[in-house]
């Protein structure tokens, strides 16, 4: 059976291992942290994922935590006015539910599998000089090691790539305590906060190490008034700075947050990168060629929750043109054509949230605003977090987003 290197076990990596290795592929798979490492570790993401995702993990039989983790039922915007009072505020509901799992519990858990299942797994942090040996001899190397430095060996994509610097300084705080929601105690959701000039609050439920808990995950403009997490090394002071931060711009989600505390030493993280397209062919100082996955070769800013969902996405996409492939080769040819592929979804997600991360036009304004009034503007709005593509019907282009406004205002659906 052929022989696949996958160096990089996050959402991509391990389910592309998974996958093909229960369709009888030869895999290795190289981490530079063991499941306890990574379980015991730091907090990476807040990994909300939609329907679409979700579905490509059950296809491999891979939805280990679906039954305990919460079920996210709606999305959220509220916009903050100039007083910290919500200006906007309304939900949509989601068509099929979204989850978010810690990736400390998901990627432990799906390595433990991988190597219960006979995978060969290396425990390594793989340097380029290997990739040259190990390109050799195996039929396929992919790197699917997120931000890492591997992706020095892939080509940045300027054409596709409008943002050489990071657009938000990050800091992600997992809580237990956080009270109900008032607003519809009957269901979970996740909530963004919008702080016009200021930035980004996301509230959503996961499943982490100790059960359910809360994320608390502001996204701010560097250099503004959030932008002040860099250097904070105690996990206790970050999450007294994140609590300073809600109760100043948006109180109504503080409410809910006194009494709050962190789930452990490893729940808090903060960062920032800038938003990447990069070529997904990487070539080795011996000539060999190995392909990027996921986030190596589209990374998003986290604004619109999208990079679990594109890595899970990729990683389907990867495993039908593998499988579709047979026993030729895995030359350059159809390493572009596998990637070009992806990018056919995957160039949606980046360029709404590109859109997302810059000042908002009019037209979205009073997109976002009529949504409160319209219900199906919101449950259409909320339901592209799955589907991000149905943004080009009508949220880029102000004749489309105003001619959409104005359909769904005339049937009275107010009120639907
Ligand atoms: C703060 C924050 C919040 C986010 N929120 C969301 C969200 O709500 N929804 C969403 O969909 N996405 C979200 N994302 C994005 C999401 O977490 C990533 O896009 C996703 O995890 C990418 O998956 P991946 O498989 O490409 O890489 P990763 O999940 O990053 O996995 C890469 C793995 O490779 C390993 N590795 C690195 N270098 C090497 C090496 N040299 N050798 C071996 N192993 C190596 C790493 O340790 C890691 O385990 C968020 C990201 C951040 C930072």
């Amino acid at each position: 059976m052929r022989k696949i290197l996958i160096v990089g076990a996050g959402q991509s990596g391990l389910q592309l291992a998974l996958a093909l290795q229960s369709q009888g592929y030869e895999i290795t798979l190289m981490s530079n942290r063991t499941a306890d490492e990574i379980r015991s570790g730091r907090v990476m993401s807040t990994q909300c994922m939609f329907h679409t995702a979700l579905q490509h993990e059950r296809d491999q039989q891979l939805g280990f935590w679906e039954s305990q983790a919460p079920k996210i039922e709606g999305l959220g915007v509220s916009v903050a006015g100039p007083e910290s009072q919500r200006v906007i505020d309304w939900v949509g509901k989601l068509d099929g539910y979204a989850q978010s799992v810690d990736q400390r519990v998901k990627m432990a858990g799906w390595m433990e599998t991988f190597a219960q299942r006979g995978g060969q797994l290396v425990i390594h942090g793989a340097a380029v000089s290997d990739l040259d040996y190990f390109s050799r001899t195996y039929d396929l190397v992919m790197v699917s090691a997120g931000k890492g430095e591997l992706v020095s060996m892939f080509g940045r994509d300027a054409a596709r790539s409008p943002y050489d610097t990071p657009q938000r300084a990050l800091a992600v705080s997992y809580v237990h305590g956080l009270g109900p929601r008032p607003e519809h105690p009957e269901y979970d959701a996740v909530r963004c906060n919008l702080v016009p000039g200021v930035g980004e609050l996301f509230v959503m439920p996961t499943l982490t190490t100790s059960g359910r808990a809360d994320i608390l995950f502001w996204e701010g403009i560097p250099g503004g008034p959030l932008d002040v997490f860099k250097g904070v090394k105690d996990p206790a002071e970050h999450l007294a700075l994140t609590l300073e931060l809600m109760e100043r711009f948006t109180p109504w989600e503080y409410a809910r947050a006194t009494k709050v505390e962190l789930t452990d030493a490893g729940g808090t993280l903060a960062g920032r990168y800038a938003p990447t397209v990069r070529n997904p062919i990487g070539r080795l100082p011996g000539g060999g060629l190995v392909l990027g996955v996921a986030d190596v070769v589209v990374a998003n800013d986290p604004i619109t929750g999208q990079g679990s969902n594109s890595a899970s996405k990729c990683a389907a996409s990867y495993l039908s043109s593998i499988v579709e492939q047979g026993d030729r080769p895995f030359d350059e040819a159809w390493m572009q054509a596998t990637f070009d592929r992806y990018w056919d979804t995957a160039q949606h997600v980046t360029k709404w949230t590109n859109a997302m991360l810059g000042v908002p036009p009019e037209h979205v304004l009073n997109l976002i605003g009529a949504a409160g009034e319209l219900p199906p503007i919101a449950h259409r709005f909320a339901n592209g977090f799955n589907d991000p593509s149905d943004f080009e019907n009508f949220f880029y282009d102000p004749e489309k987003a105003n001619a959409y406004v104005a359909e769904v205002a005339g049937t009275g659906a107010a009120g639907a």
